[in-house]
């Protein structure tokens, strides 16, 4: 039953709404305050149809990134809210954690607008964690986020395709293609889910995207199983300045 208005109200008294990155009083849930919304940097076209890196001046849709056109990732485009930074990590570090486990739908509500392009034929899997970090950590901050998107647009979610068979090594010091390898090795499909993805169109969440190579080593078990398309659903994209630049 609903509660009645005058207690919603003696809720928000005892509880306003702050903002998630820097907790002042906010006039609703899930909104930021001036300063910070002007300090997130929201991703918008021109970007890289393949990578969704912007593109520093107005290209024809499809254009392609310098990297992607030497090389083009397995997965079919980056949907990526923010540009990785002080602020738009905080949001997803808070997630991560548990600390704001609301977040999830915070970051849901602003995937939405992508959601909308892809087709009926559309199924929600978010990037799998190793199951001793889910253990230690009691949730996956990228399912979290995907039952939020299932929810608002009716969009089915299969967590049970892809699976972490290994936690990933550190990645620091490797070659591009040590690094490729390992990422590679860690994912896996459970053989008898691959029905749920032939001829699907898949948003694959995860919270950041960083060098992409989580990504695509699930697209590419995920293209391998049939599936027809491979979107990255993230909250925050790293850019470096050297990509930027
Ligand atoms: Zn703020
Ligand atoms: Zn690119």
């Amino acid at each position: 039953m609903p509660l009645p208005a005058v207690f919603n109200s003696l809720i928000d008294f005892a509880l306003p709404p702050r903002c998630p990155v820097c907790g002042v009083t906010v006039e609703a849930d899930n909104r930021f305050c001036l300063s910070c919304w002007r300090q997130l940097d929201f991703l918008a076209k021109p970007w890289c149809a393949a990578c969704g890196l912007p593109l520093a001046f107005d290209c024809p849709e499809g254009s392609l990134c310098g990297k992607c056109l030497t090389k083009p990732p397995m997965h079919d485009g980056v949907r990526a809210v923010v540009r990785y930074n002080d602020k738009s990590s905080l949001i997803a570090m808070r997630l991560k954690y548990g600390t704001r486990l609301g977040l999830a739908r915070l970051i849901s509500e602003h995937l939405q607008k992508f959601a909308a392009e892809s087709s009926a034929n559309g199924i929600i899997i978010p990037v799998p964690l190793h199951r001793s970090r889910l253990w230690r950590r009691g949730f996956n901050q990228s399912v979290l986020i995907g039952r939020e998107l299932a929810r608002s647009t009716g969009i089915g979610m299969n967590y049970n395709v892809i699976f972490r068979r290994q936690a990933t090594p550190p990645l620091r010091g490797m070659s591009g293609t040590q690094r490729r390898r390992a990422v590679d090795a860690a994912f896996a499909l459970r053989s008898n889910e691959r029905s749920a993805i032939a001829g699907k169109s898949v948003l694959l969440i995860d919270d950041v995207y960083t060098s992409g190579s989580t990504s695509n080593a699930c697209a590419r078990l995920l293209k391998k199983a049939g599936a027809e398309q491979v979107l990255v659903f993230c909250w925050a994209r790293v850019i470096s300045d050297f990509e930027n630049g």
